[in-house]
């Protein structure tokens, strides 16, 4: 998948491979591979095919034994510079770009199962990803069960049978509850399962599942790596084996290819996304703060607050609150709409992670599709809102918070 480009670098300007460089290093230069031309920036290679020189070149390139890209399915250059910036800043083995989060959170499931299967995963999560587990998976025989994240009993409870995959949102989208992700993955190995953690709301910045003893990390690389309201991609990264024994095939042949265009922007977002979310990170904490001494609030539900149920564990896994807050009002929808309305500077918007500070109503957008039972599990009531936290200096951002008050 992210076979290595076959463009042109002089040896003496590559970083020795035995220096472990940070991933802010990663971000800028890692996966760069330049043409004959030595272009600064990396090179957009908007094709979906590749020529051969001989009909024996296109035999040994179908059979896997040169580096010659085949067809845009399988890999292109550009999508290959963003698949190995992003695996080194992760730390993955292997990264492989989809064209959407939830084709990279479906693939990532699906190339593991089949019938008579069960998936065990925490309750809280986001809605799309709620129904491929509820409706879609079980209706091809695979058997799921949800489990309360918080509670290391249920989790213990449930793990105690044979479980093929364990999928985890932490924090979970919109409430931001957060899930013990060491622990269940010990959990989890115990009985052979495979654990998937869905880190789109902490972002590569902010966690690292892999290093917690998780197997697989997905992301919607929609939200903080193109961070900036651009482009529809996902992402999913792992071990080389899991990429070998079941990701390859499944993605090979099931066709959830990114566009190439769509990589070239997202590896050059990945140059500025850690000091876009810690930048997000820190006003979100300084926003949460001032809600929760709002009177009009009735609980801020954000990981970087003590009074969020999992602070302790978000403090070890986690290195800041991250960019989004679930904010409880005390009074009706109605109020929860009038604030929204008066807003100036934030927008009205589902997407979240982006340079643009946002807010929305999962109630009825992102969260509509679920039953108002387990929209109240998920403890997303009628006046709850969720914000995003943008660039925006945080001082114009409180002021405009204030005012709507
Ligand atoms: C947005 C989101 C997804 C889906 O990503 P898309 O790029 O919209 O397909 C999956 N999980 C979480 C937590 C998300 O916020």
């Amino acid at each position: 998948m992210s076979k290595r480009p076959w463009g042109y670098q002089p040896l003496n300007k590559r970083p020795d491979p035995q220096w472990a460089l940070h991933p802010d290093t990663h971000a800028v230069r890692t996966g760069l591979s330049r043409s004959g031309f030595g272009e600064t920036s990396e090179a957009l290679y908007l094709n979906s095919g590749f020529t051969y020189s001989t009909a024996e070149e296109a035999v040994a390139s179908f059979a896997d034994e040169t580096d010659h890209f085949v067809y845009g399915r399988f890999a292109n250059p550009t999508i290959a510079m963003f698949e190995q910036r992003l695996a080194a800043i992760e730390g993955a083995e292997f990264c492989v770009a989809t064209g959407s989060g939830m084709s990279a959170m479906f693939a990532s499931i699906a190339c593991m199962v089949k019938s008579g299967d069960r998936i065990v995963a925490s309750t809280a999560m986001f809605s799309s990803c709620y129904v491929v587990l509820t409706e879609i998976l079980p209706k091809w025989g695979v058997t799921v069960e949800l489990v309360d994240g918080n509670d290391s009993k249920a989790w213990a409870q449930a793990l105690s049978k044979p479980t093929r995959v364990v999928f985890i949102e932490s924090p979970s989208n919109p409430m931001l509850d957060i899930v013990d992700i060491k622990l269940v993955s010990d959990l989890a190995h115990k009985v052979g399962a495979t654990v998937v953690v869905d880190n789109v709301m902490a972002s590569p910045v902010l966690q690292k599942p892999l290093e917690l003893g998780a197997d697989v990390v997905m992301y919607s690389a929609t939200k903080h790596i193109d961070g900036q309201g651009r482009v529809l991609a996902g992402a999913i990264l792992g071990s080389r084996d899991y990429l070998q024994d079941h990701l390859s095939q499944f993605i090979r042949h099931t066709g959830p290819s990114l566009s190439p265009f769509n990589a070239w922007v997202l590896v050059k977002s990945l140059e500025t996304m850690g000091m876009r979310v810690e930048r997000m990170s820190n006003s979100a904490q300084q926003i949460a703060e001032f809600l929760e001494d709002r009177s009009e609030i009735k609980s801020v539900r954000y990981p970087g607050l003590k009074s969020h149920p999992g602070f302790e564990i978000a403090k070890k896994q986690m290195s800041g609150g991250g960019t989004t807050l679930g904010i409880e009002f005390k009074g009706s929808q109605k109020d929860a709409f009038a604030f929204m309305n008066r807003l100036r500077i934030i927008d009205i918007s589902n997407n979240l992670g982006d340079s643009k500070s946002l807010i929305t109503h999962p109630a009825t957008s992102t969260h509509r599709r679920l039953a108002p039972e387990v929209r109240a599990e998920m403890g997303i009531t009628d006046s709850v809102l969720r914000l995003s936290v943008g660039l925006e200096h945080s001082s114009d951002l409180l002021k405009d918070l204030k005012q709507a008050f």
